[in-house]
C-alpha cells in the first residue's frame, strides 16, 4: 500500500497523509538519577499540499517549542496542542506552509517511566547490592511517540540519525554503529550512523553501565551480546545461536543483513520476550542469558528460538514491514516459521518441527473458539494493535505457512520469499504481495488457497470414514461450542494421506475444496492415516473402523508427530463433546510405550484440564489415574540419565517426574524428590539439570512455610535468570493459603518485578489450590494492577481466569469484567471467557460421571 492510498482523516488513529517524514535527526539526553529525559528532533518533511497544521504522534511528552523552516528559508513558529485521547500533537502556524520540503524542529522532555514501554527505566542490584538504573526503549507497537514526537505508523518509514548525550560513566547503544564520541560540558556525546529507511517502532536506545562481549563476525557484521556487569559467563550459548541463525538467514533470504552491526542486549526489566529493533535487539534476561551447564533442554530451546526469531525479523519486519498493524501476522508468523527452520538446521537432534506441533495445538485451542478472529483482522486503536500479539498471529500464522511450504515445496517457497524481499526492500508490503511472489515462483494459485486461512476465522475438522471401498472426507469448522452460523465455512485444505496395504504404503495428496469428497481405496488396505506428516492446520477425526485399524496396527507405526496429532485431535473432540470421555481415557493405554515428550505433553495437559474441573472429592481418583498412566513410563526411564540418551529423553524424564509428584501426588516420588533435591543443593552436579524444575515444583507443592522461605531466598539470590525464574514460579505452586497470600502481596508491593508479577498472578489463578484466593485478590486490587503492570502482562494475567472452572466462579468472573467495563483490546477477553465456558460446560456434562469413568479406566 502506498502512503497516498490512506487519506484517513476521519480515523482518529491514523495520521493525515499530507506531510511525509523522510529523516529524523534526534538528540536525546536521559538523566537516570531523576528518571527523565530531554530531547530535540529535526524532522525532514515533504509537504504535499498547502497547510497550516501538522499532526503527528506524541504522548506523555512536553513539547517546549516547534518551528518549521520552509524551502525558501522562511521560518514558522507553531503553537502546540496535545490531544491525549488520540495520542497526537497538533501544531498550528499562522500562515500556510506551501508544498515542498521543510524541516520541523522540536524540543521536548519526558519521564523515564516504569511501565516498560516508550523510553523507560529498568533497575537491578549490582555486585555490592546497590540499586542501579539503566534506560531502555520498547516502541512496538505504538510507543515511539512516548520518546519523541513522530509519525508513529509503520508505513511512515524514514532514516534516523541519533545522538545520545549521557553521563560519562555510562555506555549507550542504538540501532547503528557509533561514528563519533566526544565530551561536551562533562557529558559523553555519542553519535550513531544513519539507519536504513525504517519504521519508528524499530528505533532503540539503551543507556547504562552495560558491557559487551567481544564481537564475533558473520561476514562483515560484528555481533555482540550486552549485559549488566557480571553476567558475561552466561552469554556463550546465546552468542552461538545468534551467529548460527544470522548466517542461516543470509543464505536462506539471499539478501545481506540490512544493518551495519548487530547487538543483542539483555535488559533486567522487559515486558515481552524480545524486540527486533534493527541492529539493537533487546531481550528479557531469560531469553538470552543462560548457563549452558545448568540450563534444561526447554530453557536452552527457548533461547535458541527467541534469538533466531529476532534475527529472522531483521529482514522480515525490519527490511520489509507490514503497511499497518492488521498485517502484523506477516512479521510475526514469518519470524516464527523462520525461527523453526533455523533452529532445526542448527540442532537437528532437537526435532524442532515435531515440538512445533505443541505450538500448533495451542493455536487450535484458541482458534476453535467461536470468538476467535481471522489471522488478519482490523486494527484501529493502539490497544487493538497490542492485542494482535497473540497465538493466532504467531502460532497459527506460522502453522499455515508451514502447511503452504509443505504444499508448494520448500525450494519454491524459499525462492518466493527471496523475490518478495527483493521487491519490497526498505518499504512496506501486505499479505497479497507475499502470495503474489510465492504464487509466481511456485506457478500455483497461492492467493486462492491461502485467503481462507488468513481472512476467515477458525479451522476445519476433517472427518474420515470408510464407506465400502471408498474413503470419505468431510470438512466442517471445528468449534468447542455448537455454533450454527459457522456451518457454511469452507477451506481449501491440502490433505496428505498414507495408506498401508500390509507392509506396503501408498501416499495420496489432494486439495479438499468442497464440503466432502471421497477417494477409492486400493484393495487390501489395512490402515489409513489422514494428515500424514502432521503439517496440516486442521484436526482429523478417524471414525470407527479407521481408528480401530490404527490402534490394532500399533501406534509405533506412526511418526511421533502423527501420534501427537492423533491424541491431540482426540482430546480436542472430547472437549467439544464429539468424542465420549470414556473413549478418550482408554487411549492412554495404547501409549504405554510412548517416549516422545510432545505426545506426553498432550496427555499431561488433558490430565491437568481434568484436574481443574473435578470436584475436590474426586481429586484422589484422578491422582490415582495419573499415577497409573505415568508411573510405568517414568519407571522405565528411571531417575538417572543413561548414556546415549537424547536431550529430548532427558526433558521427558523431567516432565513425567513433575506430573507424577504433583498431579499424581505420589508420596514415594515426593519423598525421593526431597532427598535428591537435598543432594543437589549440596552438589549441583549430582542431578541432571532437566529434572531440577520438577524437583523444585514437587517440593513447593508439598512444601511448608520453611520451604517457602527457603525458595523465596533462592529466588532473591539466584545466579542465573533461569534459576531466578524457577524459584519465583515455585512460589505460585505452594498449596498453603498463607503462602499464596504472601506471594500475591509481593506481586504489587514491588518485591516481584512487574515484568513477572502478572504471570505469577496468572499461575495462582490456574492453580486449583489457590485460584479462589487469587481471584479475590485480583478483584480487590485490579486498579493497582492495571496501573502497575505492563499492559501486555495484564492481558496475559487475565488468561488465568480460564482456570476458574466452576459455575459459581464463572458467574462471578463475568460479573466482574462486565461491571468494571474492562476491555483487553481486540477479542482477548471474549476468548478467555469462552475458554472458561468450555471448561465449565465440560464439567457440567462430564462432572457427574468422571469419577466412575476414571475408576473404570484405572482398572
Ligand atoms: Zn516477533
Amino acid at each position: 500500500m502506498s502512503l497516498e492510498d490512506v487519506p484517513s482523516s476521519s480515523d482518529p488513529y491514523r495520521l493525515p497523509r499530507h506531510m511525509i517524514p523522510s529523516r529524523y535527526d534526534l538528540r536525546l539526553e536521559p538523566d537516570l538519577a531523576v528518571a527523565s529525559f530531554s530531547g530535540e528532533a529535526t524532522i525532514a518533511l515533504t509537504v504535499k499540499q498547502t497547510t497550516k497544521t501538522i499532526q503527528l504522534n506524541a504522548v506523555d511528552l512536553v513539547i517546549e517549542s516547534a518551528t518549521i523552516e520552509g524551502v525558501k528559508g522562511q521560518t514558522f513558529t507553531a503553537s502546540v496542542e496535545l490531544e491525549p485521547d488520540t495520542q497526537r500533537a497538533k501544531l498550528t502556524v499562522g500562515e500556510p506552509i506551501p508544498p515542498g520540503e521543510c524541516r520541523l524542529h522540536l524540543s521536548f522532555h519526558g519521564k523515564l517511566n516504569d511501565q516498560l514501554r516508550g523510553f523507560y527505566r529498568s533497575t537491578y542490584k549490582d555486585a555490592t547490592g546497590a540499586r542501579q538504573s539503566l534506560a531502555a526503549t520498547q516502541f512496538e507497537a505504538t510507543d515511539a511517540r512516548r520518546a519523541f514526537p513522530c509519525w508513529d505508523e509503520p508505513d511512515f518509514k524514514a532514516v534516523f540519525a541519533t545522538t545520545l548525550v549521557v553521563d560519562p560513566r555510562l555506555t549507550a547503544v542504538s540501532n547503528t554503529s557509533v561514528i563519533a564520541e566526544s565530551i561536551e560540558n562533562n557529558k559523553k556525546v555519542i553519535r550513531f550512523a544513519e539507519t536504513i529507511n525504517m519504521s519508528t517502532y524499530l528505533v532503540a536506545f539503551v543507556v547504562g553501565q552495560i558491557e559487551a562481549t567481544p564481537p564475533r563476525f558473520v561476514g562483515r557484521t560484528p555481533l555482540r551480546l550486552w549485559t549488566v556487569p557480571g553476567k558475561h559467563s552466561l552469554t556463550s550459548f546465546g552468542h552461538d545461536i545468534a551467529v548460527a541463525s544470522l548466517t542461516f538467514f543470509e543464505n536462506y533470504y539471499g539478501v545481506p543483513y540490512p544493518g551495519d552491526k548487530l547487538d543483542l542486549l539483555a535488559i533486567p526489566d522487559f515486558a515481552s520476550g524480545a524486540m527486533e529493533n534493527l541492529g539493537a535487539i533487546t531481550f528479557r534476561e531469560t531469553a538470552l542469558l543462560v548457563d549452558q551447564q545448568t540450563g534444561t533442554h526447554a530453557e536452552l530451546e527457548r533461547i535458541a528460538d527467541v534469538v533466531a526469531h529476532e534475527n529472522a525479523h531483521m529482514w522480515f519486519g525490519d527490511l520489509v514491514t507490514m503497511a499497518w498493524w492488521n498485517g502484523l501476522w506477516l512479521n510475526e508468523a514469518f519470524a516464527t516459521f523462520m525461527e523453526m527452520l533455523a533452529v532445526d538446521a542448527w540442532k537437528p537432534e532437537w526435532k524442532r518441527w515435531d515440538s512445533f506441533a505443541v505450538a500448533r495445538a495451542a493455536a487450535f485451542s484458541v482458534d476453535g473458539l467461536v470468538s476467535t478472529r481471522p489471522i488478519e483482522y482490523p486494527v484501529r486503536a493502539p490497544k487493538d494493535a497490542d492485542a494482535m500479539f497473540d497465538i493466532l498471529t504467531y502460532e497459527k500464522g506460522a502453522s499455515v505457512l508451514r502447511m503452504l511450504e509443505q504444499h508448494i515445496g520448500s525450494t519454491a517457497f524459499r525462492d518466493g520469499v527471496r523475490q518478495y524481499l527483493r521487491t519490497h526492500a526498505y518499504g512496506n508490503a501486505d499479505t497479497k504481495d507475499l502470495w503474489t511472489a510465492l504464487g509466481t515462483v511456485a506457478r500455483q494459485p497461492v492467493p486462492e488457497l491461502m485467503d481462507g486461512w488468513i481472512f476467515q476465522p477458525g479451522f476445519p475438522l476433517v472427518t474420515a470414514e470408510v464407506e465400502g471401498n471408498h474413503l470419505r472426507l468431510l470438512q466442517q469448522r471445528f468449534t468447542y461450542i455448537t455454533e450454527t452460523s459457522t456451518a457454511g465455512q469452507l477451506w481449501q485444505i491440502p490433505v496428505q494421506i498414507r495408506l498401508s496395504i500390509g507392509d506396503r504404503t501408498e501416499h495420496r495428496k489432494l486439495l479438499l475444496t468442497e464440503r466432502e469428497t471421497s477417494i477409492r481405496l486400493p484393495a487390501g488396505v489395512t490402515s489409513v492415516f489422514v494428515n500424514e506428516g502432521g503439517h496440516g492446520f486442521y484436526r482429523v477425526r478417524h471414525q470407527g473402523l479407521l481408528l480401530q485399524q490404527l490402534l490394532d496396527q500399533g501406534l509405533e507405526c506412526l511418526a511421533a508427530i502423527e501420534r501427537f496429532a492423533l491424541i491431540s485431535d482426540a482430546w480436542a473432540t472430547t472437549m467439544a463433546g464429539l468424542t465420549p470421555l470414556p473413549e478418550f481415557l482408554r487411549l492412554p493405554t495404547h501409549f504405554k510405550n510412548e517416549r516422545n515428550k510432545n505426545v506426553w505433553t498432550v496427555l499431561l495437559d488433558s490430565f491437568s484440564f481434568l484436574n481443574r474441573i473435578v470436584s475436590s472429592d474426586d481429586r484422589a481418583v484422578l491422582e490415582a489415574f495419573v499415577r497409573g498412566c505415568v508411573k510405568p513410563a517414568f519407571n522405565e526411564l528411571g531417575w538417572e540419565p543413561r548414556s546415549g540418551e537424547s536431550d529430548l529423553d532427558r526433558q521427558l524424564r523431567g516432565d513425567l517426574l513433575g506430573a507424577l509428584g504433583k498431579l499424581g501426588n505420589d508420596a514415594a516420588t515426593q519423598q525421593e524428590a526431597a532427598e535428591r533435591y537435598q543432594r543437589y543443593r549440596n552438589d549441583l552436579t549430582t542431578v541432571d539439570p532437566n529434572i531440577v524444575p520438577a524437583l523444585v515444583t514437587i517440593l513447593a507443592h508439598t512444601g511448608d512455610q520453611t520451604r517457602y522461605d527457603e525458595f523465596s531466598e533462592r529466588y532473591r539470590t539466584a545466579t542465573t535468570p533461569q534459576e531466578e525464574r524457577r524459584y519465583l514460579f515455585s512460589l505460585a505452586t505452594f498449596r498453603l493459603p498463607s503462602a499464596a497470600k504472601r506471594t500475591l502481596e509481593r506481586t504489587i508491593n514491588g518485591e516481584i518485578r512487574t515484568q513477572d508479577a502478572p504471570f505469577i498472578v496468572g499461575a495462582l489463578l490456574s492453580n486449583v489450590h489457590s485460584r479462589e484466593q487469587a481471584w479475590d485478590f485480583v478483584k480487590a486490587n485490579w486498579d493497582q494492577m492495571d496501573r502497575l503492570f505492563p499492559k501486555q502482562g495484564l492481558r496475559r494475567m487475565c488468561g488465568g481466569i480460564v482456570g476458574l472452572a466452576t459455575p459459581e466462579l464463572e458467574k462471578d468472573v463475568r460479573g466482574f469484567f462486565t461491571s468494571r467495563k474492562i476491555d483487553l483490546g481486540g477479542k482477548t477477553l471474549d476468548q478467555y471467557l469462552e475458554q472458561l465456558r468450555v471448561a465449565v460446560s465440560f464439567r457440567e456434562r462430564e462432572g457427574g460421571t468422571v469419577r466412575a469413568v476414571l475408576m473404570n479406566a484405572t482398572e
